[in-house]
């Protein structure tokens, strides 16, 4: 079917009273971006629903993108046709041919915001309805839960018809939340955290610590790549890269091993929140999962959380290995998360790291290295690369026109 329209129904922004015109403004502007490549497409969004006009634009190719926007509930690519009774008719018995396959049980549904059209809605209910009939005299009309909802509404501006309704990725538009920075390391963990924070609406700039020439070019990459497979959720990423061999020499030359650990943490959580202050961020992000390693005992969450008090947010804490793997095969992050590139932790990892770390003994070990100098030459030599929306599998056919 070539459709012409998409008919976008928004997820829980119906709820959120007046901020609502604020929550359809940034879901238009999210769609804008991921729909980037097709420049053709007009976004018109109103209270209820969000319509785009797809000007000839490809809809197979537009579903799938679609699918990864936060804030929409579901969607129907539609048909519009002139608002005559014969044209409506002619289009709904052609959908049905393509769409019904012997099986299934279907229902009409029809509506008619132009109440100057000449049928109502029970009117054109029953019309459509027996027009499918006629096409297929042993097809079953059911009203509840049908396998095909066909429906038909009238607007000022023609008569749209759908007969699919696809799920959308629900959560709520990213940015309507705030900012937040997300520790980004290139594991598996914190991909998911910063996917599961953007679900909530959270915009998110991905926070990387490199210790070159301990942590390669390539380790730098796969942070950058991993950034680049969250975009489609949310539109472009700001990723920031922190120098932090200093800080990991100085901690191996200063401080007793059992606890490298603990103050290389505290070190990555206070340059964090010098970011987040500097780029105008409310609350961190990270992919800690209780009692997965030895940093991210409650023990350790104590002792490493002591140096700030800006709300951490962590998606995955609760969540099993297993769980937060099958959520990073979802969302295209895990392939590349297990390339065998060692980040900066792996490469300091003392052989046996506290589980519990005592917070006077950090703090005194800590009055061993220059806490604010260091910080201070960290953060006056930070990288910033903004990650833009990934457009890898296609060249949309505007561009090939170029
Ligand atoms: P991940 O899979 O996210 O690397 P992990 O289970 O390997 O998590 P750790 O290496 O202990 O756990 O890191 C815990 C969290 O600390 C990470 O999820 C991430 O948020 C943050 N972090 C670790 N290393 C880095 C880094 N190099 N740059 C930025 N953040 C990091
Ligand atoms: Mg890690």
């Amino acid at each position: 079917m070539k459709y012409t329209e998409i008919m976008v129904r928004y997820g829980e922004l119906s709820t959120k009273g007046k901020n609502r015109r604020k929550f359809i403004m940034k879901l238009a502007e999210n769609v804008r971006q991921t729909l980037g490549e097709f420049p053709k497409i007009k976004i018109n969004a109103d209270r209820d629903r969000m319509h785009l006009l797809l000007n000839g634009e490809d809809s197979t190719q537009i579903i799938p993108k679609l699918q990864k926007v936060f804030g929409i509930q579901n969607f129907s690519p539609s048909i519009r046709v002139e608002k005559d009774v014969a044209a409506i008719v002619h289009m709904a018995q052609a959908m049905m041919k393509e769409r019904y396959s012997g099986t299934e049980t279907f229902k009409v549904t029809a509506k008619r915001s132009d109440h100057s059209f000449e049928k109502n809605s029970g009117e054109l209910n029953v019309l459509v309805g027996n027009a499918i009939i006629d096409l297929f005299p042993k097809i079953d009309v059911q009203m509840k839960k049908p396998d095909i909802n066909l429906r038909v509404e009238i607007r000022l501006d023609g008569a749209y018809l759908s007969c699919e309704t696809i799920k959308g990725a629900g959560g709520l538009p990213v940015g309507t939340a705030g900012k937040g920075m997300l520790m980004l390391s290139g594991g598996i963990d914190s991909p998911v955290a910063g996917y599961l924070a953007m679900k909530r609406g959270v915009l998110l700039e991905a926070v990387h610590f490199a210790s070159p020439p301990y942590t390669s070019e390539q380790a730098l990459r796969k942070a950058k790549d991993l950034t680049k497979k969250l975009t489609p959720y949310g539109g472009s990423i700001s990723f920031i890269e922190v120098p932090f061999t200093e800080v990991q020499e100085e901690i191996k030359r200063c401080i007793p091993q059992a606890y490298w650990m603990t103050v290389t943490r505290r070190m990555m959580l206070r340059l964090t929140d010098a970011i987040r202050m500097q780029q105008n961020g409310l609350v961190i992000i990270n992919g800690e999962s209780l009692g997965q390693v030895a940093s991210q005992t409650l023990h350790s969450m104590v002792a490493i959380n002591e140096v700030t008090s800006t709300p951490i947010v962590r998606p995955v804490a609760t969540m099993d290995k297993l769980e937060i793997i099958e959520l990073a095969q979802e969302i295209d992050t895990f392939d590349i998360a297990i390339q065998p590139f060692e980040d900066c932790c792996t490469i300091f990892a003392p052989p046996q790291p506290k589980t519990r770390p005592q917070l006077e003994k950090v703090q005194k070990y800590e009055g061993r290295i220059d806490v604010a100098g260091l910080m201070e030459r960290a953060l006056a030599n930070l990288k910033f690369e903004e990650i833009l929306v990934s457009s890898s599998n296609e060249v949309s056919e505007f561009d090939e026109f170029l």
